[in-house]
């Protein structure tokens, strides 16, 4: 696979077209965003790391049957993913208490729920992505009812495998977000990427984050929080 035109600039990655149309490039950037692209700002070398983070995840998730855009990494900061059209939807997937969820419903940051949350968002940057639900999804023609049901299920077993995963290495799953791409064919995977720039992942011993939330927070040790969910990743 040979590398062509970059076809989007997003925040935090490039996407390259290649010599074949069923494939595509990633490149990941070291710049870092928040608040919906309000706050700005470089973490030195996450490029390189999340490429390396989101590749390992996606591999457990693809040994576990979950079906991904991960194809191979091809360099320190690049990977080919499949070619997919972007669904319009985030969903989101949360274990325990934090963020928006927190500050939506009054919930302690910490608070454990006692069952899994499921929320959507409409991908749209001037809206600052609003969060949705089934009828806004189905009325709006983002996705059908039973596309979004397919989401959900791959959504839960992305939690379980992931929470599994990440429990060998003293880390709790908080939350994450998830995009979802068709292919050529019209099949429904995961797409984007699986990283701390998209997850909530806290220390299961101190409780300390070990994501963006130290950069959007300004808690120092961004870059050192980075590596450190990368260093426990290789030791699994
Ligand atoms: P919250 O709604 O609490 O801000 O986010 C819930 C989870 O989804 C967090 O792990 C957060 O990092 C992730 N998330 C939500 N929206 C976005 C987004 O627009 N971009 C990225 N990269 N992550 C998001």
């Amino acid at each position: 696979v040979e590398k062509r035109e970059l076809l989007y600039e997003g925040k935090t990655k490039q996407v390259f077209a290649t010599d074949n149309q069923n494939f595509r490039i990633f490149a990941f950037k070291d710049e870092a965003t928040a608040f919906n692209g309000l706050k700005k700002g470089k973490i030195s070398g996450k490029g390189v790391i999340n490429n390396k983070i989101s590749s390992i995840l996606m591999r457990v998730l693809e040994r576990e049957g979950v079906p991904t855009h991960f194809v191979k990494e091809i360099s320190d900061r690049e990977q080919i993913v499949k070619a997919v059209s972007i669904m319009p939807i985030e969903v989101l997937v949360r274990n325990v208490a934090a963020g928006t969820l927190s500050k939506r419903l009054g919930l302690p940051e910490g608070a454990k729920l006692s069952s899994t949350v499921y929320e959507y968002c409409y991908k749209n940057n001037d809206l600052g992505d609003p969060l949705i639900n089934t009828s806004h999804v189905v009325a709006l023609g983002l996705a059908t009812e039973e596309e979004l049901k397919l989401m959900l299920k791959i959504a839960g077993k992305i939690n379980d495998v992931l929470s599994a995963c990440l429990k060998k290495i003293n880390v709790d799953l908080i939350d994450f977000k998830l995009e979802f791409g068709k292919t050529i064919d019209g099949t429904i995977i995961v797409a984007d990427e699986i990283t701390p720039d998209t997850c909530r992942f806290w220390d299961s011993v101190t409780r300390s984050k070990l994501d963006i939330d130290r950069f959007r927070k300004d808690l120092g040790g961004v870059e050192e929080a980075y590596n450190e969910i990368f260093n426990r990743l290789q030791s699994l």
